[in-house]
């Protein structure tokens, strides 16, 4: 039986994006997916700029960004259209070295990543073939699948599985976990369309609409696609919603017939879940599979690669031995324990939103319940850290943005998947590093100093991840940090003096 490092069963965005990582590292990994084609109608249509930091180094982030459109924010409106909240997102390149936020066709996305993946060797992927069982041996997982072109069972085996198999995963029911429920499950009426030509009027911004009878959202997707969200009552049938001379009808406030084609309707039952256990032995969860999310934050796809960016190295290390035993153990729960708490916040965030969008429509309700700026009726994006894991000390666990190096390339053009030491120059001097680590100092990037007046430190060690594993203010400190620095997923013979 063939045996691989790692066998990822789905091949949506989250099981494409880990098999890229993995991949890049070395690992021999298959994925294994039950469909021909990824899903060819839009689901995401937003991605953020910590995604766009994980696309940079899976190799798409160039070829993405002329595929997507710009966002100026969320606006929420009564049935007046009288503004109650304002959430505009920053124009321009951010500390992640990308814009804040991006609206894209989720379609485009999965194309690129299936087809850069297919240029790496290390990568084997399976269509068309239907996971039907995983069984934890111990030291390895065996899996059968169905090649469904050839009606033929097959069996593989692989140091890990992960389950990227999306809402009705089959990993998951063989961890046996239970779901943690924010009580959110609501009928949504999804309509995209093509407009003919454009059609100026309808606005850049994604708009929210509070009526409490009719909640809807409108989004601005590239070109000339634009969605909308409208919620389903009770006593509506699915199916009678969903039919076109109605679509119009729900659409006329904004369209008519004639100004836009119909790519596709759908009623959709969002959740809000989040498994209990992401982890069972050799088994392990990530993206939809874990957690599902209303799409009020656009953020379902989102955590999926957070997930992915979190849990990559750690198999990698693992995979390659250089961390075993009950020190690998113990790595591979910091997953859980880190990314649980970080999807917990967004997930609840956008459940408090759309409870909001559905009932209130008062100003006073919004500017309450959501993360304003205090005694402004502007909303502010969430960051989250992680939950607790691998980091040391209060300031672990912090996305850290990307300094632009002093020849204007960005760090993890040069240092991806490493760990990095980001530190003023004073502390750096004389500093020890294991090899393969990098070092980015103020000098090398005089960009370096706002990142570490961010987070207000004097110097940082960070993850492959690139969150913070810790922050230091003198030499000591420092050194201290650098020792509980595992050994870097990629292969290097010197520290990277950058
Ligand atoms: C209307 C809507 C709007 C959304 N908007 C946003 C947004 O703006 N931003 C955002 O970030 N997210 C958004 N999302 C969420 C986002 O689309 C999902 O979170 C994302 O697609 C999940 O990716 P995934 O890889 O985890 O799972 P999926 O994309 O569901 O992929 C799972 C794959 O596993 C395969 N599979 C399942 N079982 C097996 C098996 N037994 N054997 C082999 N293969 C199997 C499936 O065929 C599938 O291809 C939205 C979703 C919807 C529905």
């Amino acid at each position: 039986m063939k045996q691989y490092d790692v066998a990822i069963v789905g091949y949506g965005p989250a099981g494409a994006t880990l098999a890229h990582l993995l991949g890049q590292c070395g690992l021999d990994v298959i994925v294994l997916e039950r469909e021909t084609a990824a899903y060819h109608l839009p689901r995401a249509v937003h991605f953020d700029a910590e995604v766009m930091r994980v696309f940079q180094w899976v190799g798409i982030a160039d070829a993405m960004e002329p595929l997507t459109a710009r966002h100026p924010g969320m606006r929420f409106v009564d049935r007046d259209g009288n503004l109650l909240l304002d959430w505009p997102r920053p124009p321009g390149i951010g500390p992640q070295g990308w814009r804040a936020n991006y609206r894209f066709h989720q379609p485009d996305l999965e194309k690129l990543l299936r087809e850069r993946l297919a240029e790496m060797k290390t990568v084997t992927v399976r269509t068309r073939a239907d996971v039907f069982f995983v069984e934890d041996q111990g030291d390895r997982v065996e899996l059968r699948f169905e090649d469904m072109s050839r009606g033929k069972v097959e069996r593989i085996a692989a140091k890990y599985v992960v389950g990227c198999d999306g809402a009705r995963s089959i990993v998951r029911r063989y961890i046996e976990t239970g779901m943690e429920d924010y009580g959110f499950h609501e009928r949504w009426l999804v309509i995209d369309v093509v407009l003919n030509k454009d059609k100026p009027e309808l606005g850049d911004h994604s708009i929210q609409y509070c009526v409490p009878e009719r909640p809807a959202t409108y989004v601005r997707g590239p070109g000339l696609r634009r969605r909308w969200e409208i919620t389903v009552r009770p006593d509506e049938d699915s199916a009678a919603i969903a039919k076109p001379e109605r679509v119009w009808e729900l659409l006329s406030p904004w369209l008519k017939p004639e100004e836009a084609v119909l790519e596709r309707t759908a009623v959709y039952v969002f959740h809000s879940l989040v498994a209990d256990h992401w982890r069972k032995g050799r088994l392990l969860l990530a993206g939809d599979a874990c957690h599902q999310t209303p799409p009020f934050m656009g953020q379902g796809m989102c955590a999926g690669t957070r997930d992915v960016a979190n849990l990559y190295w750690k198999l990698a290390l693992v995979c390659q031995d250089k961390v075993r035993g009950a020190d690998a153990e113990r790595l591979l729960d910091t997953y859980e324990s880190e990314r649980k708490p970080n999807a917990r916040e967004y997930i609840t965030t956008a459940v408090r939103l759309g409870g909001l969008i559905n009932t209130c429509g008062t100003e006073a309700a919004l500017r309450a319940a959501l993360p304003t700026a205090s005694g402004s009726a502007r909303m502010e994006s969430i960051a989250p850290p992680i939950g607790p894991g691998l980091g040391v000390g209060e300031k672990a666990g912090r996305l850290f943005g990307q300094p632009r190096l002093a020849d204007g390339r960005l760090m993890d053009d040069l240092l991806k998947h490493r760990f990095v030491v980001v530190a003023e120059q004073a502390l750096a001097e004389g500093l020890s590093l294991p090899s393969g680590v990098g070092l980015v100092t103020t000098v090398t990037s005089p960009d370096a100093a706002e990142h570490l007046a961010r987070l207000d430190t004097r110097a940082v060690v960070l993850r492959p991840d690139r969150h913070t594993l810790g922050c230091a203010d003198t030499p000591e400190a420092l050194a201290a940090l650098v020792a509980h620095i595992p050994l870097n997923p990629v292969e290097s013979q010197e520290p990277e003096m950058i």
